[in-house]
């Protein structure tokens, strides 16, 4: 468990630094188990950062949008560091980002959390349907002890963690300023649900399988604009000239979004989850990042996000490189 007090103590030496112009953090939400991101412009507004084990937002998408925010007329760059709270995946995210220069580590000021898994916020919700509020959550050998309305609750920590947890091969931070509590000890990693069973299915049936899934998406992009690394200035998908997939919401369409998405992210996904717990319609977008995860830890034996002296996976070239896929 993250001792509350050292966080908001580090919080606030971070946020007084001259060189600091706010950091970014994690909040209890407006109702149920829902979190908010936090950002302490002032010593002050430290005392509401939390870190717990619904804390599942990846912060590393919310310093990317400084950059959209056009100045004001006569307003100057702030070009102070921002702060941020970071646990593995987090942090992972920001070294992908950093590798590829969309950020720099010298603006950043990492608070890392060693993670122990997060709760699925569907799986906890389904749990409680109709609680308005917690007061408290920890996690306690192999359970989480909930507190609602005065009454703790038990609940075995398999039942609700998030199942992309269960494969993350980087709970602690991997790039930090300063560290909150001890490393965690990395589990036993599990391959990610259903990846077994999918691929023991044919061409014609694993077609099946997606076909189903892809024609409820509803073109939401909520996948896209919760990723830290869909941060491309002029997605594909919104441009006109050339239209390279139309705007219609059928399976066609649907799909080539999808696959689209997904190739985007190879050899870039740091395997956070964000896309697929945004899903408003449930799509296991985790099976399709974690398979890609997967031919690219086989092929090319890279992982995302782990080194910031790594260059990223296709900034890359290796002359001895087999290019089996060339017929
Ligand atoms: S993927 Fe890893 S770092 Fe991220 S929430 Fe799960 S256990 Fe924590
Ligand atoms: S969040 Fe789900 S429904 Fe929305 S675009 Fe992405 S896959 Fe489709
Ligand atoms: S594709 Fe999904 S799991 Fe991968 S980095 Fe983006 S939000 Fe995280």
């Amino acid at each position: 468990m993250v001792d509350q007090q050292l966080l908001i103590d580090e919080v606030k030496k971070v946020v007084s630094r001259d060189d600091v112009k706010y950091v970014i953090g994690y909040k209890k939400g407006t109702s149920g188990f829902a979190i908010s991101p936090a950002f302490a412009y002032s010593t002050e507004y430290a005392d509401k950062f939390i870190f717990n084990p619904l804390c599942k937002k990846n912060l590393a998408a919310y310093p990317l949008l400084e950059d959209k925010l056009p100045l004001k007329r006569e307003e100057k760059e702030d070009k102070r560091k921002i702060g941020i709270v970071a646990k593995g995946c987090d942090t992972r995210a920001l070294v992908q980002i950093i590798q590829e220069k969309g950020l720099k580590r010298e603006d950043l000021v990492i608070i890392g959390i060693p993670c122990s898994g997060i709760i699925d916020h569907k799986k906890i919700t389904a749990k409680f349907p109709n609680e308005t509020a917690y007061s408290t959550i920890e996690e306690e050998q192999g359970f989480y002890k909930i507190t609602i309305n005065g009454k703790v609750h038990e609940i075995a920590k398999e039942e609700l963690l998030a199942d992309f947890c269960s494969s993350c091969i980087a709970p602690n931070p991997v790039i930090y300023d300063v560290l909150i509590g001890e490393e965690v000890e990395p589990w036993n990693l599990e391959e990610h649900k259903n990846l077994a069973v999918l691929e023991e299915k044919d061409v014609g049936e694993r077609w099946e399988y997606w076909k189903e899934h892809f024609d409820r998406c509803i073109r939401c992009y909520a996948c896209r604009e919760a990723c830290p690394l869909c941060y491309c200035k002029e997605c594909m998908a919104d441009l006109l000239n050339p239209q390279w997939i139309r705007r219609s919401v059928n399976l066609s369409e649907n799909t080539a979004w999808n696959i689209m998405r997904a190739y985007h992210l190879a050899g870039r996904c740091v395997g956070c989850g964000e896309c697929e717990s945004v899903c408003p319609v449930n799509i296991p977008l985790m099976e399709l990042n974690k398979e890609i995860e997967k031919d690219v830890k086989k092929m090319f034996e890279y992982s995302a996000g782990m080194d910031l002296e790594e260059k990223p996976l296709f900034g890359t070239f290796r002359p001895d490189d087999p290019e089996e896929f060339i017929m």
